[in-house]
């Protein structure tokens, strides 16, 4: 059965079909005819990755699921969360200018707890489904290891020896994300049908 993904990123629909065990074909928005950027306005993740599954849905009819993360920062009362992309550099995604924000808000406070987490809306036959996934930890005071992408140089999750995520291995890292937890719950649902 074919799924739309609403993402053009190669490495997540990958990711996306291993872990949906070859069962689901996961394509591309592009695949199914949406070229165009998705409208994210929403005010919250969960209301974005509402807005790109419904989006695609109208314009495909097909079933299809999409997904939104934010990075939630205890002490900066969920900042930067729906933000989060463009949180260093509101016109771009512009990863540097992301963490330099982050760490410079972080300066003189003592609370460095956060998470980051994911939302993802299936929508099956018409009707809406909603999972999540969450990775906890603490945001560190400077930036470790050159792998992975995004905030994970200075986010350090809980259980992995104050490695950041961008330290640990690409399996270590999906077994204990957020979004490869959703995407596992997603799963589950899907291939319990
Ligand atoms: P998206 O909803 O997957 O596009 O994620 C929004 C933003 O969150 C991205 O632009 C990244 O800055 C950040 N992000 C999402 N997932 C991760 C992650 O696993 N590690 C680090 N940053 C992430």
């Amino acid at each position: 059965m074919k799924l739309v993904f609403a993402s053009g990123n190669p490495g997540k629909i990958r990711e996306a079909n291993e872990i949906l065990c070859g069962r689901f074909d996961v394509v591309a928005a592009a695949e199914a005819g949406v070229t165009e950027d998705i409208p994210e306005t929403g005010a919250t993740i969960e209301e974005n990755s509402l807005q790109k599954a419904l989006y695609l849905y109208e314009h495909t009819g097909l079933d299809c699921f999409a997904d939104d993360t934010g990075l939630e920062v205890e002490a900066l009362n969920g900042a930067p969360g729906v933000h989060t992309a463009r949180y260093g550099n509101p016109s771009g995604k512009d990863f540097n200018a992301n963490i330099d924000r982050l760490l410079r808000e972080m300066e003189g406070i003592e609370n460095h707890r956060a998470r980051f987490h994911t939302c993802v809306t299936l929508i099956l036959g018409g009707e809406r489904h909603f999972f999540e996934g969450i990775m906890e930890g603490q945001i560190a005071t400077e930036r470790h290891g050159n792998g992975g992408f995004g905030y994970d140089p200075v986010f350090l999750p809980d259980g992995c020896d104050g490695l950041s995520a961008a330290e640990l291995t690409p399996e270590a890292k999906n077994a204990i994300s957020h979004r490869g937890k959703a995407l596992r719950a997603l799963a589950a649902y899907l291939l319990a049908l």
